[in-house]
């Protein structure tokens, strides 16, 4: 009932998602939130479609589980967090999107009850009407424990939220990745790109040829379009008993 109620509020935008059957899900979004464990994880997943929305005029969250403290060698923890939110700032800036820090420290993520309840008020507060975040099987521990988090958030918000999961460097990290929903990004790929660019300590040209323009191909040829971003929506059953 909540979650009726809710998307009827939200019923203005259309955005267009498609299964490669090529039936066309209606979605409607008003705000959306992308959850992801490291600075450019939004960013490089989703950053297509994260684009795409703002363009349509939904409000867009980049969200960040961690600052990327270990992701800088020779940087102590508080050096390299620093770096890597301006790094997202400048990332944000480019894509037209807020950031949203949640605190947690990369390559020490937590699940526990403390962690669920602090996602949980997150999104209670931002009140999404869709949310993308890791698909759950993953070689990164940050990328499965963000995963776990806003899940277990989305079930004790009583699914009041569409949730998306998208896929990290697909064969490297993210695993059994087998997507039902895509967006085609060809419009908004070059600006993606613009601002995976923004990320400089992380290698960002290397990543770009050897991992995120393949997969965009990859999913565009899947979708029939130059460059497509790729996902699984999370199904659930009114049954389900929520602890
Ligand atoms: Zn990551």
């Amino acid at each position: 009932m909540k979650k009726l109620i809710f998307l009827a509020f939200t019923a203005t935008l259309l955005i267009a998602f498609s299964s490669p059957a090529s039936a066309q899900l209606k979605s409607t979004c008003k705000k959306a939130l992308f959850i992801g464990a490291h600075p450019d994880d939004p960013e490089t997943c989703a950053g297509g479609t994260m684009i795409l929305l703002k363009q349509l005029g939904c409000d867009v969250v980049s969200v960040y589980l961690t600052a990327g403290e270990s992701g800088i060698k020779g940087k102590t923890h508080e050096e390299a967090a620093a770096i890597r939110r301006v790094e997202s700032a400048n990332a944000c800036k480019v894509m037209g999107v807020r950031s949203l820090w949640v605190g947690q420290v990369d390559g020490y993520t937590e699940v526990n009850r403390e962690r669920y309840a602090q996602m949980k008020a997150i999104i209670e507060a931002e009140k999404p009407d869709v949310v993308f975040t890791h698909w759950p099987i993953d070689s990164h521990r940050d990328h499965r424990a963000c995963s776990l988090l806003v899940y277990d958030a989305w079930r004790q918000l009583d699914h009041c939220f569409e949730l998306y999961y998208f896929e990290a460097m697909t064969g490297l990290q993210t695993m059994n990745f087998a997507p039902d929903e895509y967006v085609d990004i060809t419009s908004t790929v070059d600006l993606k790109h613009q601002a995976i660019m923004c990320h400089t300590t992380q290698e960002p040209e290397w990543m770009l040829d050897e991992w995120h323009i393949p997969m965009e191909k990859m999913r565009g040829n899947e979708f029939q379009c130059k460059a497509a971003e790729a996902f699984v929506h999370q199904r659930w059953r009114s049954s389900e008993i929520v602890k």
